[in-house]
């Protein structure tokens, strides 16, 4: 009877603790800030005001604007020579993964062999560093997480152990038998090699059975394999993830390679598809038509990377979505290592791609931020600059409103209320905490 009784209090508490706002850091209690913004950007209407001030206090903003009072004692930073602007999200990564040449010949295949989850995961905490480090407060982070290192990381950062950005993580890529693999029948039957990088889901029922194991491990969004074999998903199928997924509040990001996959994707009720290689008009005019989010992932050409015929085909794809005014979202599907490349610097090149389509530079900051902030589901709750909000904001030299290439040198970064990077340089220090004061309930 005790027993029970206590349960009934635990359960009581957890519905409380859910209704209310996200707690802020252990570490960013007690600290108060006022930051003086010589240029500040809401990036939602474009519009752009000097000398504001901007108040911080126990992680949150508290109020935000030309003259606000500073109460006695608390620091003040001082950007009035910058531009302050929220931070900027990418919608599509994997931070937990990190293929190379050497010594894998960039075959993620076996870097998910020669890469334990525990390594995966500290290079994910390295990563979500490098991140935040080039102005990304979020990162919406798509599966290819070994055994749910994307959750761990997240939890790392909301517990208050690490600085990163706040990761909306998909938990294990669900997919017909094999997920991206092409396993062998011995690796696959007897070895279980899919598994933990994709979760194999065939039936109704394995699929409603995969998408709560996600659910019950600490996914925010769950991510389907539309069409990664020769036997995609049918609608049918896929309204089952969309139910299952919505029964419990989240949304569902579709991987399509393939129109069929795509249309099929787009009537079964997807939130997002995931990368833009077969997207062609008819495709645009029908995700503009149900608010389907674009997650294109479009890779510049680079030295390091692409062809000019996939980039021009790239970036006619981003041209005829935006004029189709179908819904767009920064995202990268940056896994990999490029020698003398931070993650964040190989995320931030990706302007190449955004610059060429010609899209005015206003919407181009929209889209990495605003969008970011709406596809990823949180923008009632963590992005924008205003008295409530979790303090996450970046500060730049020159004004991405003209000038989009702004964004490549982030010299401030405040993530909860705690500087992150200031004068171009990081300091973390005051993030770590050593202890989970957040507690259990953050999972
Ligand atoms: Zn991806």
């Amino acid at each position: 009877m005790r027993t029970f009784s206590m349960l009934l209090v635990l359960c009581a508490l957890t519905v409380a603790h859910a209704q209310q706002p996200p707690p802020s850091l252990p570490s960013s209690r007690g600290a108060s800030y006022a930051v003086r913004a010589g240029r500040l950007i809401d990036p939602a209407t474009g519009a752009a005001s000097t000398n504001q001030v901007i108040l911080v206090q126990d992680g949150f903003i508290r109020d935000v604007g030309p003259s606000v009072t500073i109460p006695s004692g608390v620091e003040v930073i001082d950007l009035s020579g910058l531009t302050v602007l929220p931070g900027l999200v990418d919608a599509h990564n994997h931070l937990a993964l990190t293929y190379k040449m050497d010594p894998e010949n960039n075959v993620y295949y076996l870097t998910y062999v020669m890469d334990s989850t525990a390594l995966r995961a500290i290079q994910a905490v390295s990563n979500g560093m490098q991140m935040l480090s080039a102005g990304f407060t979020v990162v919406r982070d798509l599966g290819n997480n070994g055994n749910y290192a994307d959750t761990a990381v997240g939890v790392a950062v909301e517990q208050g152990w690490i600085p990163g950005p706040t990761v909306i993580n998909s938990g294990i890529i669900i997919g017909g038998m094999g997920g991206q693999f092409t396993p062998t029948p011995e690796m696959a039957k007897d070895h279980n090699i899919v598994y933990p990088e994709y979760l194999d889901a065939d039936t109704h029922d394995e699929i409603v059975k995969a998408v709560r194991q996600n659910i019950l491990f600490g996914a925010k969004v769950i991510k389907v394999c539309v069409d990664c074999k020769p036997y995609p998903y049918t609608v049918d199928d896929l309204k089952t993830f969309v139910a299952e997924a919505a029964n419990a509040g989240m949304k569902v990001a579709g991987h399509v390679q393939t129109k069929t996959g795509a249309l099929r994707a787009i009537e079964a009720g997807f939130w997002s598809l995931e990368h833009s290689g077969q997207m062609d008009d008819e495709v645009h005019k029908l995700m503009a038509k149900k608010g389907v989010w674009r997650v294109g992932t479009e890779t510049p050409f680079t030295p390091y990377r692409g062809s000019q015929r996939a980039f021009d085909a790239t970036v006619a794809g981003m041209k005829n979505a935006y004029s189709n005014g179908v819904k767009m979202a920064f995202s990268t599907d940056a896994d990999y290592y490029i020698p003398g490349m931070t993650r964040g610097e190989v995320v931030i090149n990706f302007l190449l791609s955004w610059k060429a389509t010609g899209i005015p530079a206003k919407d181009i900051l929209k889209i990495l931020t605003t969008n970011g902030y709406e596809v990823c589901d949180i923008a009632s709750k963590r992005g924008a600059i205003k008295a409530g909000f979790p303090a996450d904001f970046i500060a730049v030299a020159g004004n991405p409103l003209d000038d989009i290439d702004a964004l490549r040198t982030v010299t401030f970064v405040m993530k909860d209320g705690l500087v992150f990077k200031k004068d171009g340089v990081m300091t973390p220090e005051r993030f770590f905490h050593a202890g989970p004061v957040n507690g259990w309930r953050i999972r």
